[in-house]
């Protein structure tokens, strides 16, 4: 059986209890070396094979599981933060139903909610934005033309951007096409949970300015929107005159 797992977003302890369980016990382990802390592999047994995914192909990966389910091992793929965000899960999942192997997901601490923890933030504030979008800029991979920066910076919407750190001068091209002004608060959070963890607030007219003085170019997002302002409204839901299937309100 193949384990699939979230590490969290750097921090040791924001593993989920299942996933530290899935590490301890895995015969083999399959670790995301670019972005998994390493001090994760402590809570292997003795004995576990361990293998950084970094320097190999999707092709050796999957060789590496096959062998260890021919000698009917548990072996825990190890993604950072979440393994449904650009974890390139889906590739390897299909593989494994191919060669009629099973396997499962664990969750993990996505770093966009690492990130919003490191900025005391709520992405949902009332008033504001009810939406997040989650998006990159294109690189080496690309990004569908109708997906664009600029069209999704249109909805004015919180927007948490991943893998573009290096490309701030063109994130911040796109953002000012949408909806957004020089003045929208932005924020860069690098190594968000990590020992060398930097938060970074300012505005989308000096977001490229901010990466640079700061020597911010990769492991980091940048997160945009009026949620990093001061105005929102604030909630129905505790609202004292509010009635909820929990609680009566003060009124109606
Ligand atoms: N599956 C991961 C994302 C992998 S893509 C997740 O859920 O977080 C790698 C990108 O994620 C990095 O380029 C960076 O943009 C972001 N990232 C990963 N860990 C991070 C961290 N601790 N702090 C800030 N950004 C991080």
């Amino acid at each position: 059986m193949v384990h699939f797992v979230g590490a969290g977003p750097g921090a040791p302890d924001l593993i989920t209890l299942r996933g530290a369980e899935l590490l301890r016990t895995a015969d083999c382990v399959i670790y995301a070396g670019s972005l998994v802390n390493p001090a994760l592999l402590g809570l292997t047994k003795e004995g576990c094979a361990v293998y950084n995914s970094a320097e190999m192909t999707l092709e050796q990966v999957l060789a590496v599981m096959k062998e260890q389910e021919a000698a009917r091992h548990r072996t825990v793929r190890l993604h950072t933060g979440d393994p449904c965000l650009y974890g390139a899960v889906r590739e390897q999942m299909d593989a494994l139903d191919e060669a009629g192997i099973p396997y499962e997901s664990t969750p993990g601490v996505s770093s966009f909610c690492g990130a919003a923890a490191a900025l005391d933030a709520e992405y949902t504030l009332p008033g504001v934005s009810q939406s997040v979008i989650i998006t990159r800029l294109a690189g080496r991979t690309p990004v569908p033309e109708r997906e664009s920066l600029a069209s999704l910076a249109a909805h004015g919407a919180t927007m948490v951007i991943f893998l573009s750190a290096g490309m701030l001068p063109g994130v911040q091209r796109a953002l000012l096409e949408g909806a957004y002004t020089q003045e929208t608060p932005a924020a860069l959070v690098y190594k968000a949970s990590w020992p060398e963890e930097k938060v970074v607030r300012c505005t989308v007219g000096t977001l490229a300015d901010c990466g640079r003085e700061n020597g911010i170019s990769r492991t980091a997002l940048v997160l945009v929107g009026d949620f990093l302002g001061r105005q929102y409204d604030r909630s129905r839901l505790y609202d004292p005159t509010f009635t909820t299937g929990y609680r009566q309100g003060t009124e109606g």
